[in-house]
């Protein structure tokens, strides 16, 4: 069993300078989902001025502060059930939580909507805050949508969640597409037109691909890692991460327990099969011998624990593969339950930093991974957005697609 956090303390000083220089800029944070599910959208209910462990959370201002973060891509997922309109009205709502949270915290919270942006709100003393879509569905097969979440300032958009979409194939569903459609490579192209950041992490090893044929911008990963490393499709194959250096993209190193270690993933299969079993068992019953049995099945198999230093392995790998120009972090708190010993929260980052100084990384190859390599890729973005002279699209998705 290797170390969480444990022999690190030499090394967090210089960590903590570092944070201190360079904003750490996360790809991926579900906190305006957890004020959807925990308060109603209420931000009143949950004061993120105040340490909220005891809800359940991962992420507050003190514990921002504590891990030194200088930017978060907040995400405004909604659920993949939604469609159409139900969809663009809540990712609406979505990106209203944040305008909130914004409104609540204006000292802690700066909205940041260009690398400029972050940089400002750095330099003022705030947490940069970005906005990121987590799935297409959330236009609703609209590019008139897409546009306007554009003017509201989402700066990513992951091209899928969990599930396929019309347009677009999901790594976590059967194949569909087989990739993009049509109207999929004129939804990213739309992006690079309007300079919002195409998200490829969720999307299946064919939709990577396809994206980077289409795209006219560097990409993002905004919370994905490495699956030559740990097997889990959420991951990024090799033969994607050898694209990086063409793309100029950045792969956001994420930290779900399952995505980082095979040994959790198999163990999280292993629990799906049990539960499958114990249910065909009880078809027709009430549920409580599935749970006894899960329960029983969870004694005599303990889950086994993701560390930090598994998540530094992703990083030495996309090193090793891409290069150090294409690595950045995106954590995925509070969108997990599961998270490594060492990362349990939004207050651990430097240990992370410490960890890599550690492996002898150097300072300016570390800054590169807490931000510049992710700023750079938003300069990238805006600059190819205002050499794209061709007007909007008036691209529709067709029935066929649906
Ligand atoms: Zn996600």
């Amino acid at each position: 069993m290797r170390a969480g956090s444990e022999g690190l303390e030499g090394f967090l000083e210089r960590a903590k300078a570092l944070h201190q220089g360079t904003p750490l800029i996360d790809g991926h944070n579900d906190l305006p989902w957890q004020y959807r599910l925990k308060s109603q959208r209420a931000i009143s209910k949950i004061d993120i001025a105040e340490r909220q462990e005891e809800v359940g959370l991962h992420t507050d201002i003190p514990r921002l502060r504590e891990g030194g973060v200088g930017g978060q891509f907040w995400s405004v997922y909604v659920n993949t059930e939604l469609e159409g309109a139900d969809a663009v009205q809540a990712t609406m709502e979505q990106i209203d939580v944040v305008y909130n949270m914004l409104r609540a915290y204006p000292k802690d919270l700066g909205l940041a909507l260009t690398a400029d942006g972050v940089e400002e709100a750095f330099r003022s003393g705030k947490v940069a805050s970005l906005i990121g879509m987590e799935g297409g569905h959330s236009i609703g097969g609209s590019i008139g949508a897409l546009r306007m979440f554009y003017r509201l300032g989402a700066r990513y958009m992951t091209l899928t969640h969990n599930k396929n979409i019309p347009w677009a194939d999901s790594c976590t569903d059967a194949p569909a597409a087989h990739g993009l459609t049509d109207f999929g490579r004129e939804v990213v192209r739309e992006m690079n037109r309007l300079g919002m950041m195409a998200d490829l992490s969720h999307v299946s090893a064919e939709t990577m691909h396809d994206a980077l044929d289409a795209t006219e911008s560097p990409v993002i990963f905004s919370h994905s890692s490495a699956r030559a490393v740990a097997s889990h499709p959420r991951n990024v194959p090799d033969d994607v991460l050898t694209r990086m250096p063409g793309n100029g993209g950045v792969v956001m190193v994420t930290f779900v327990s399952a995505f980082v270690s095979d040994r959790v993933f198999d163990y999280e299969k292993a629990l799906e099969v049990e539960r499958q079993r114990l249910m065909l068992e009880d078809m027709g019953g009430d549920g409580k011998a599935v749970e006894a049995g899960l329960a029983r099945w969870k004694e005599e198999n303990p889950r086994p624990q993701a560390t930090l230093a598994d998540v530094a392995d992703h990083i030495d790998h996309i090193r090793d593969v891409a290069g150090i120009d294409h690595i950045g972090i995106g954590g995925d708190f509070d969108g997990t339950e599961s998270l490594p010993k060492g990362l349990e929260d939004v207050s651990k980052y430097h240990l992370l930093t410490a960890e890599l100084i550690r492996r002898e990384y150097q300072d300016d190859e570390i800054k590169k991974i807490l931000g510049e390599n992710v700023l750079r890729v938003m300069r990238g973005v805006e600059s190819a957005s205002k050499g794209i002279e061709r007007g909007p699209s008036e691209a529709l998705l067709e029935k066929g697609d649906r």
